[in-house]
């Protein structure tokens, strides 16, 4: 007798997977941003596009080596923002 749990065997860990909302994701390499971190000189650095409250793309970057975080504009200059220009554009507006 066989038993109908056999037939859903083979799950795979990437099912759980679930894609996150409103991140475009994370990418390595061809992200807007500085090549490396501006705080140590890694290079190792997690990059997040973001958009914020009032439709501006920020690229969102954190340094693996030393924790330094920093935000920069989605196809910018490469200047990095300062955490008030983002709290600022991140405001609801009334
Ligand atoms: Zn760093």
């Amino acid at each position: 007798m066989a038993g109908t749990q056999g037939a859903r065997r083979g799950r795979r860990a990437s099912d759980a997977v679930e894609p996150l909302g409103s991140l475009a994701g994370t990418t390595n390499g061809s992200a807007p941003g500085p090549e490396s971190c501006s705080a140590c000189g890694g290079t190792t650095l997690t990059r997040v596009r973001i958009v914020l409250t009032d439709s501006t793309p920020v690229v969102f970057v954190s340094c693996h080596a030393c924790e330094h975080k920093g935000w920069y504009e989605d196809g910018g200059d490469g200047t990095e923002l300062g955490l008030d220009w983002v709290t600022v554009h991140s405001a609801k507006k009334s």
